[in-house]
């Protein structure tokens, strides 16, 4: 056992456990909690709270799980600042850009790419996420890809293998080709690296890959140890969201164009859907409905998707904001998918929420309420709180 530290001075405590508090957020007011090598051992009342080697006072702040944020592509090279611009002036999205970031990453040296890596956890962290997905996808060769998630590899074990994600300009009209090499010497170089096995299914974009071609990649990935997650339905209502479910993939990410059988789906099985709402802001598109997934008992996740292309956020409290002014989640709705939404995504049940045996990822507020997130949209409220 390391020190233990008794964090006090909690104004709300959210913990994402209905039995230790109230309401779907398992509220607990003038709260306390103690970390011991780095896992929660006790959470209660302030007053009740035990002794420990240290405390750490934070004078009345909102204390949450950390935002865990199941969606990210954090590994690449270079700006695509000039076509965001294009975007905001008319020019719509449609996934092509993400072969100017794959020429920037082919060139960019190891140290360059776990740099930005670094900077950009960092980023996060700093905005009160201590969980994240990161996935490859920018390499788009066996060497690049396998470098990709091994760079991930050394910052998450939430690692996914995105060699899926486009087909590269090399292979331009040779989907079936660009399939063999994914599911053959590509999977066979990442699976050692990756938790995960990722496609953008997407028969609306040129440059993405139909249902036929995303079964045929999450099954091979499946056959090699990986566990699914798919790019469903962004920018048409397609196959990517029942073929998650059929599949049993954790989440089905995107689902902004959905038809009823699509949620009908998702509310029978297993699949999380994963909102990702900085996408529509960012390439000023309908958002997703996430009022029709919650009435429907579907369990939503909020994520990121910060990517140089369709979405340079970091935030998670933005989307948090995004999520309860455009997307008709509630505030406590829209924390909870931030949190034990993201957790479930990536079937975790040590993050997301706060019990005795789970992580003591902490994330405050300059607060006194989750509220503030989007009651205050766009100010630096959040942090991760190192104990
Ligand atoms: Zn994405």
């Amino acid at each position: 056992m390391g020190l233990s530290t008794v964090v006090t001075g909690i104004g709300e405590l959210v913990t994402n456990e209905p039995a230790v508090g109230y309401g779907p957020l398992g509220l607990v007011q003038d709260a306390a909690l103690v970390v011991d090598d780095g896992r929660v051992v006790w959470v209660g009342p302030s007053a009740s709270a035990p002794d420990a080697d240290r405390r750490v006072d934070v004078g009345g702040r909102a204390v949450l799980p950390g935002f865990v944020d199941s969606h990210a592509h954090l590994v690449f090279a270079g700006d695509r600042a000039a076509e965001f611009e294009a975007r905001m002036t008319g020019t719509p999205y449609d996934g092509g850009g993400i072969a100017s970031t794959v020429a920037a990453t082919r060139a960019a040296s190891d140290d360059e790419l776990r740099a930005g890596l670094a900077r950009l956890v960092a980023e996060m962290r700093a905005q009160g996420t201590t969980t994240v997905e990161v996935k490859s996808g920018y390499g788009l060769t066996v060497d690049d890809e396998a470098r990709a998630v091994r760079l991930a590899r050394e910052v998450t074990p939430e690692t996914t293998f995105l060699g899926a994600h486009v087909v590269p300009p090399e292979y331009a009209g040779r989907v079936d080709a660009y399939v063999d090499l994914v599911t053959g010497p590509m999977l066979a170089a990442c699976a050692p690296s990756a938790r995960w096995i990722d496609v953008f299914c997407e028969p609306a974009s040129p440059h993405a890959f139909d249902g036929d071609a995303a079964r045929v990649v999450l099954e091979a990935g499946r056959a090699a140890g990986l566990d699914l997650r798919v790019h469903a339905n962004q920018l048409s209502a397609g196959p990517g969201v029942r073929l998650a479910v059929e599949l049993g993939a954790a989440s089905a990410d995107h689902c902004t164009h959905l038809t009823d059988a699509d949620v009908d789906a998702l509310a029978a099985g297993g699949t999380v859907a994963t909102v990702l709402p900085g996408v529509e802001f960012s390439t000023r598109s309908p958002y997703p409905d996430a009022r029709r997934l919650l009435d429907a008992d579907v369990t939503v996740a909020l994520a990121t998707d910060c990517n140089p292309g369709s979405c340079f956020t970091s935030s998670m409290p933005f989307c948090v904001a995004l999520a309860v002014r455009e997307m008709g989640m509630t505030p406590a709705e829209a924390v909870r998918a931030a949190t034990a939404g993201g957790a479930a995504a990536l079937r975790r049940t040590d993050v997301g929420r706060l019990a005795v045996g789970t992580r003591a990822d902490l994330a405050v507020l300059d607060a006194p309420s989750y509220r503030h997130l989007a009651y205050r949209p766009g100010v630096p409220l959040a942090r991760a709180l190192d104990v």
